[in-house]
């Protein structure tokens, strides 16, 4: 028998709940309500009344490889640690022939999405941008290809001498299929001057969202917390996203990252937590009606508290993600190829009671004809070794 509402969510949410439940939309005053109310059970209830009325158990996951292709940056962001800088990483820049090396690392994986992105980098040439494009689909043809943020866009016009749309039709014809997302952050201006000036702001890179969707371009969200922004500020950047969502229609999913410390120039700051990691998770499900997935990024969330986000309004834990670069720690996962296998990842799902289904890029559902054959011997796709 169902329990009613009342025995689970607090008397002081139940204005929430009511609107979960009818489907209306979440003010910016909700939003916030919701990242400061100190029973987050019961935000996760709500967030995964959600999940389930979108996608029930499924949770998705692709088999992906990262390309950060240079981390030489002018930008200078303070929240980040992946440009080089003294006493930090030192720099790099790959050859067109070092992508495709690297991108040969990994074909026994059947890598179906290749995401390219890195620092704003100025002596790389505009056709560097569409080489890099043309050598994925040259290595791993019919692969999609999800690159570039707005800032990076911004970049390559700037350093073609071409508009924004000119940039993103080249990039198109060279092969790229989608933006993944990043460069703003969190939409404020405050946040904006304060740790990442350099870059362009929050109209900029909505104009550049706009841009790609009027080109067709299917893109990506995401927002960086855990640094100086205030719930406030959490929740209407999720308001502005959702309002750019209505305009558009082209955002496929929505990835809330957490701000990691170490290697910053905001060292002092406490790292972010798993509580708070699902609380990001849960407001963002609740706030953003008209996103059809939230991600738990697995490699940033760890994979337990990707488990406990399946719950907590998250649907899909990113990829097997290979070569991932921008927040690796030494050690962390004993070597620099931050992986996990199709097996673990299925196990991590099915431990937490959800159903793993490999998704494409375009989250279509990737059956495989070993998946067909095990599910006639009525085996899982954790039954099998990849
Ligand atoms: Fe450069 Fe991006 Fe790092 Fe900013 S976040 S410093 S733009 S690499």
């Amino acid at each position: 028998m169902p329990i009613a509402a009342e025995r689970v969510i607090p008397a002081d949410l139940l204005d929430i709940y009511k609107k979960v439940e009818k489907q209306e939309r979440l003010s910016v005053e909700d939003g916030v309500r919701l990242y400061q109310h100190p029973d987050l059970t019961a935000v996760g209830k709500m967030a995964n009344i959600v999940r389930e009325r979108l996608h029930g158990k499924r949770t998705y996951f692709v088999r992906n490889q990262h390309i950060n292709y240079t981390n030489i940056c002018n930008k200078f962001c303070k929240f980040c640690s992946f440009y080089a800088k003294k006493g930090g990483p030192d720099p790099y820049e790959f050859t067109i022939e070092e992508v495709k090396r690297r991108l040969e690392w990994h074909r026994d994986v059947e890598i179906t999405e290749v995401h390219m992105v890195g620092g704003i980098n100025p002596r790389l040439p505009y056709s560097y941008y569409m080489d890099l494009v043309r050598a994925v689909k040259e290595v791993l043809p019919g692969v999609h290809v999800k690159a570039f943020t707005a800032v990076e866009i911004e970049e390559i016009a700037r350093v073609g001498k071409v508009t924004h749309e000119q940039a993103l039709k080249d990039l198109i014809e060279a092969g790229l299929d989608s933006l993944p997302g990043g460069g703003i952050e969190v939409l404020s201006d405050r946040v904006h001057q304060e740790l990442f000036g350099r870059k362009l702001d929050g109209e900029g890179w909505k104009s550049v969202a706009r841009a790609a969707a009027g080109l067709g371009l299917l893109q990506y969200a995401t927002m960086l917390y855990g640094h100086i922004e205030t719930d406030f500020e959490r929740a209407d950047h999720l308001r502005q996203l959702r309002e750019l969502q209505d305009e558009t229609g082209h955002f496929v999913c929505f990835t809330p990252l957490s701000f990691h410390p170490e290697g910053t120039d905001l060292p002092d700051i406490k790292p972010m937590t798993g509580y708070t990691d699902l609380r990001n998770i849960a407001v963002a499900r609740l706030m953003l009606d008209n996103f059809s997935h939230i991600k738990s990024f697995w490699i940033m969330n760890t994979p337990e508290v990707t488990q406990a986000s399946l719950w907590y309004g998250a649907d899909d834990t990113d990829g097997l993600v290979h070569e991932y670069e921008i927040t690796y720690k030494e050690g962390e996962f004993g070597n620099k190829s931050q992986a996990l296998t199709y097996d673990n990842m299925c196990h991590m799902i099915r431990e937490a009671g959800r159903e793993p289904v490999e998704r494409d890029s375009l989250y279509q559902e990737i059956v495989r004809p070993a998946v067909v054959e095990a599910r006639g011997r009525t085996l899982t796709p954790v039954a099998m070794a990849q």
